[in-house]
């Protein structure tokens, strides 16, 4: 079927960000430098197209170290960050491990481990879980993090508890939902301290305003992602929160919804921070063996950010 009125949206920025660039380019050049196979702990990122092609140049994932065959081969962090007991488990064993956690992420990490030196007791707003929340969590003695994932919880929050308050939060939440959360706790506890540099990513911050951007203009919106990607999942909620309530996440196993794209005049597209572009690309291939369109890409801002590799690899 043709129609040559219909107009595709492409968000920008959308896709790679710069943590995920630089963990897939640390796996890649831990083959490069060690051959394979190299163990990844966990998956380096929450894409399936970027975990198999992975697969395929010799990574190894596992969820622990204990899942690993061969001590003498290296093995890498997730660049969704680890409990400090994992890479302190490492050492015990006598493994090389390569940490891909992103560095805004290791901030985060940073700045609970100084928040707790400094007397505070700590609360995560993020998702039970996730393997960044895992990770938080785990850079402070058991017991010195409370984790609030919603309104609902931040409303229950227990406050009678003579300490100081201070929060942090998962990079890739969604900035409105996150702001909400806030202003509840800060109702019940007036002195609770905020991060120096707000932790929700720029990447994070960037898609969502993109997506926010052009979603009241579209008829129906997907976003290009994993099921277990966070900032993935956060757009296709942003999208429906700003006006495009035919909102879905388009992963590995999606059938395309061809009957109720026929019927839309403008279609918009976004993808994850873990998301490849191919994928993009990949999608919009197949929207074009039904539909004709033209594309017109928003862009609200450019980025330029780059996080340098380990030294260790260079
Ligand atoms: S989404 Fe943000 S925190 Fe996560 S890897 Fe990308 S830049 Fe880092």
């Amino acid at each position: 079927m043709k129609n040559n009125e219909i107009k595709v949206l492409l968000a920008a920025p959308r896709g790679f960000c710069a943590g995920v660039e630089r963990a897939i380019e640390i796996v890649e050049k831990t083959i490069e430098k060690y051959g394979a196979p190299v163990f990844v702990r966990h998956e380096i990122v929450h894409n399936k197209f970027v975990v198999d092609s992975l697969k395929a140049k010799g990574a190894v994932f596992i969820e622990e170290l204990d899942e690993i065959d061969d001590l003498s081969r290296p093995v890498i962090f997730s660049a969704h960050g680890v409990p400090k007991s994992v890479p302190e488990n490492a050492k015990n064993l006598n493994i090389n491990y390569i940490d891909a956690t992103c560095p805004l992420v290791s901030k985060v990490h940073r700045e609970a481990e100084n928040l707790h030196k400094a007397g505070y007791h700590l609360i995560l707003i993020g998702h039970n879980n996730h393997p960044e929340v895992i990770g938080t969590m785990g850079q402070l003695p058991r017991g010195s993090i409370d984790l609030v994932q919603n309104e609902e919880e931040a409303e229950k929050y227990n406050t009678t508890k003579n300490q100081k308050l201070a929060y942090v939060t998962q990079t890739t939440l969604s900035v409105d939902d996150t702001i909400n959360i806030v202003q509840i706790l800060k109702k019940k506890i007036p002195n609770l301290k905020e991060p120096i540099k707000e932790d929700i990513c720029y990447a994070t911050t960037n898609r969502q305003k993109a997506v926010k951007n052009i979603a009241s203009m579209c008829d129906i919106f997907f976003v290009i992602g994993s099921r277990n990607s966070s900032n993935s999942v956060r757009l296709v909620e942003v999208a429906k929160k700003s006006g495009c309530e035919n909102s879905f996440l388009i992963h590995s196993e999606s059938i395309i919804p061809f009957d109720a794209i026929q019927k839309a005049k403008t279609i918009g597209i976004s993808s994850g921070a873990s998301a490849p572009e191919i994928l993009v690309k990949n999608f919009i291939n197949e929207l074009r063996k039904k539909i004709s369109f033209k594309i017109e890409e928003v862009e609200i801002i450019k980025e330029n950010i780059v996080f340098n590799i380990p030294k260790k690899l260079n």
